[in-house]
């Protein structure tokens, strides 16, 4: 049984009324016309969600991931696009409050806690999952490193005031590339938006590449040391990114529920309620377990990150689950719907769309199982 204690309840509602009342009304406008609406992202800030697990002298909100993924599953029940964006912005938030210096984190944070974006950039164009694959490269030229590359799919690509990226700087004893993240200002000269993508689902977040056309750095930029790229950005990714994706689903999966519900008791046809029939109760069922399961996941891997104990498996296994399910429940809901599921005025076919983009966002399905397999072979 999953139980939030009384504070976690208040927050919960605090974002629900948030999201009631400033997101559902132009969550359909903000799919169609595939904006990302910045200003929603600074009028959430004073209620803490932007920062919402950074500590309070850092300009959070001194909460944990569980709160996280309860933020994102309340956004993401109307918005799924905007809540990948606040994953995104969480994932730089992650990795400069984990392995930033004390100076760093004084400096970033309190700024990308108050209403500026943040994001992680690490895919390129040769590959996501391929992670050494990597091609963008750092070099340190009279004391400064300068940057070149291109990364993609990055989530806040066109509206970031703080990226942190991975590039190679070099190759360590065996001939390994050798990955070292930095801290990048969005408007340090050679740091450029370049093409925006246009996806399928999770509209309302800008997707795109970023250029690295000699960007300067002072050694002050470098997040941790020389090398620990791949730790900052797999650890960011596995234990942070992938639990707030598993959230944005969880999210779309309780409205795959609601709408099952509500539509189920509002249409009639032979003269009763649409829910009198069976098959269409078993949907109901199905959108319920399948709920249920995901949010049981999701939230057991974000109590395991709060309590301080390994969960890539875990969280793997909720990002897995989650995202599978709130497919599966969109189709369900659509074949209920009968042909109304088809027609945009009802959030399901876009429910449908945000779900199947959830599965390559912070790694594929076949990566999760190849995570969760993995440790368990290894116990
Ligand atoms: C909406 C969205 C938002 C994103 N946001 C960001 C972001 O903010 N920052 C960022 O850096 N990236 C981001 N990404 C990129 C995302 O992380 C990659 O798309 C993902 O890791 C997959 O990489 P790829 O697209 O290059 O596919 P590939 O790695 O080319 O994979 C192709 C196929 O091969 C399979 N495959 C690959 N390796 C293995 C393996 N070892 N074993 C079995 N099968 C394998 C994959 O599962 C897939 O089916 C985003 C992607 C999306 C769709």
């Amino acid at each position: 049984m999953l139980e939030l204690s009384e504070q976690q309840e208040l927050m919960r509602k605090v974002v629900r009324d948030f999201v009631e009342k400033e997101i559902a009304p132009i969550a359909r406008q903000i799919d169609e016309e595939d904006t990302c609406p910045v200003e929603l992202f600074q009028k959430m800030a004073p209620l803490g969600i932007n920062g919402v697990f950074v500590p309070a002298k850092y300009g959070g909100a001194g909460l944990g991931f569980t709160e996280m993924v309860l933020v994102l599953e309340e956004i993401a029940r109307h918005a799924a696009g905007l809540a990948l964006g606040l994953v995104a912005h969480y994932m730089g938030v992650y990795a400069i409050m984990t392995w930033g210096s004390e100076e760093q984190k004084q400096k970033y944070l309190p700024r990308i806690c108050s209403g500026g974006f943040s994001g992680l950039s690490i895919t390129e164009p040769g590959g996501g999952s391929d992670f050494t694959g990597q091609k963008s490269t750092g070099q340190l030229v009279d004391g400064e490193w300068v940057l070149n590359g291109r990364k993609c799919f990055i989530t806040n690509s066109h509206c970031m005031s703080v990226n942190v990226v991975t590039v190679r700087t070099g190759e360590d004893a065996k001939g390994r590339p050798q990955i070292s993240a930095f801290i990048i200002e969005g408007d340090t000269p050679g740091h450029t938006p370049g093409r925006k993508e246009k996806k399928a689902g999770l509209r309302g977040s800008y997707t795109g590449e970023i250029i690295l056309n000699n960007v300067r750095l002072s050694p002050d930029n470098l997040l941790g040391k020389p090398g620990d790229g791949a730790k900052i950005s797999l650890g960011t990714l596995g234990e942070m990114g992938r639990t707030g994706t598993a959230a944005a689903a969880l999210g779309i999966l309780r409205g795959c529920l609601e709408e099952s519900v509500k539509y189920a008791k509002e249409r009639i046809i032979y003269g009763k309620p649409l829910s009198n029939l069976v098959n269409i109760q078993m949907i109901i069922a199905q959108n319920r377990t399948d709920y249920e399961a995901a949010r049981l996941l999701t939230y057991n891997a974000a109590g395991l990150k709060d309590a301080g104990k390994p969960c890539a498996q875990e969280v793997s296994m909720a990002k897995f689950f989650a995202t599978e399910a709130s497919v599966k429940a969109a189709k369900r809901t659509m074949d209920l719907m009968g042909g109304y599921g088809v027609i945009t005025d009802y959030p399901v076919s876009r429910f449908l769309r945000d779900a199947v983009a959830t599965i390559p966002a912070c790694g594929t399905s076949h990566i999760m199982q190849v995570i969760i397999a993995g440790a368990e072979l290894r116990k």
